[in-house]
């Protein structure tokens, strides 16, 4: 049975925007004298931003990618019992989750905690296992990591963790997306000085890497020997910033439905939940079997557009659990027809930048609010396929 909604995963946009990414970071960083090769850790965390994480894992493989990210060990595990054999890295606090999955699935935790540390060290001791780890610093956002101000402190004791073996330090920026605030300058200091005062101690690590994909735009100086890139990837481009011509991105995912009914409103009716829409005049309302079950914000209402046959069409009414009301009064429509509620329908787009801006979010979260009832339908080269995620 095919829903008439679905979300249209492209693949090769995907794997064509890893090497896009790719390409851009090496051609500038084979510029700085001496400076190796720059690489990709690609995140891929909550079910790869919406668009499935095993299918995003298996196209990320076929495209090279040297490392992928995930949140947590829950997720590292689904991906490994998928199939997927690229090291995994699992960014989030492990205090609190079940670390026998790190041993059995083979996943490279991040230590971010005296208290992770010892946790790690333990559970590594027992299974008498040299388990590999990235060393994460809290440069100034104040969530993950060790702090930067008191190394001295904490590191000592992470030195002797004789079954952990560092390959990478890490921070993440909490403001690479606002362009005139400082802190994302001073995080960068920070880091800096603490990869200086790690090595003091007699930490050492193969590579470090910083940048998600608002400041592998704004600054290759914080490039370091690995990027980070989620959105990017996706095809989206964290506002404000703006890509460079040379740096070109397709969006992955498209959400399609199809028009279900359409019907009459007179004047002075109104349509759907709670009467926030009143007809001025004789409106004709298409409905669209897509509602916030399936990810969409019922903020959209009254708001938001969709496309149907070439052109946009304001969304009205009430964004209810299970469907959606168009505007279709100045056009000729019936039920079958194609609706785009992100993506390209003819010459005309809606691009999830746009759409954040409609209800005052992020592009994240529209992405990962992607229904899960919502069939994602994969488009590569070698496939077309239908997979429920
Ligand atoms: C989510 C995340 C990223 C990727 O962020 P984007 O803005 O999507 O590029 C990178 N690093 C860490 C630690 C993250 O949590």
């Amino acid at each position: 049975m095919v829903s008439p909604t679905f979300a249209n995963i492209d693949l090769e946009a995907l794997k064509a925007n890893y090497l896009s990414v790719s390409e851009f970071i090496q051609r500038r960083s084979s510029k700085k004298l001496n400076k190796v090769p720059v690489n990709i850790i690609a995140v891929i965390k909550a079910n790869a931003y919406g668009h499935g994480s095993i299918a995003v894992a298996r196209a990320l493989e076929e495209a090279g990618s040297f490392m992928l990210a995930c949140a947590d060990i829950e997720e590292g595990v689904k991906l490994r019992e998928s199939g997927v054999r690229t090291p995994i890295l699992v960014f989030g606090a492990l205090s609190v989750s079940d670390l026998n999955g790190v041993f059995t699935h083979n996943l490279t935790p991040t230590v971010s905690s005296p208290f992770a540390a010892r946790a790690l060290q333990a559970a590594a001791e027992t299974r008498n296992f040299q388990l590999h780890c990235h060393l994460k610093i809290d440069t100034g956002m104040n969530r993950f990591g060790f702090r930067h101000d008191n190394l001295h402190q904490t590191i000592p004791e992470v030195l002797l963790s004789r079954n952990l073996i560092f390959d990478a330090v890490y921070t993440h920026f909490a403001t690479a997306d606002q362009l005139s605030n400082q802190i994302f300058e001073r995080q960068q200091k920070h880091f800096i000085a603490s990869i200086e005062v790690l090595s003091m101690l007699g930490f050492q690590s193969r590579f470090c890497h910083a940048a998600n994909s608002a400041s592998l735009l704004r600054d290759d100086q914080c490039w370091f020997d690995a990027v980070r890139p989620g959105l990017l990837l996706y095809g989206v481009v964290p506002p404000p910033l703006i890509p460079p011509p040379s740096l070109r991105l397709r969006p992955v995912m498209s959400l399609r439905s199809r028009i279900v009914a359409v019907k009459g409103v007179r004047p002075g009716e109104i349509l759907g939940y709670g009467g926030q829409f009143t007809a001025v005049r004789p409106t004709r309302v298409a409905i669209v079997p897509a509602g916030y079950a399936d990810g969409l914000d019922v903020r959209l209402a009254g708001v938001g557009f969709a496309l149907v046959r070439g052109c946009r069409v304001p969304i009205i009414g009430s964004v209810c659990m299970d469907s959606i009301t168009i505007d279709v009064t100045e056009l000729d429509v019936s039920p079958g027809d194609e609706v785009v509620i992100l993506g390209t329908q003819d010459d005309e787009h809606i691009d999830i930048v746009e759409m954040a801006k409609w209800i005052g979010t992020v592009p994240y979260e529209i992405l990962c609010r992607t229904g899960i009832r919502i069939e994602r339908v994969y488009k590569s080269d070698n496939l077309l396929s239908k997979v429920k995620l």
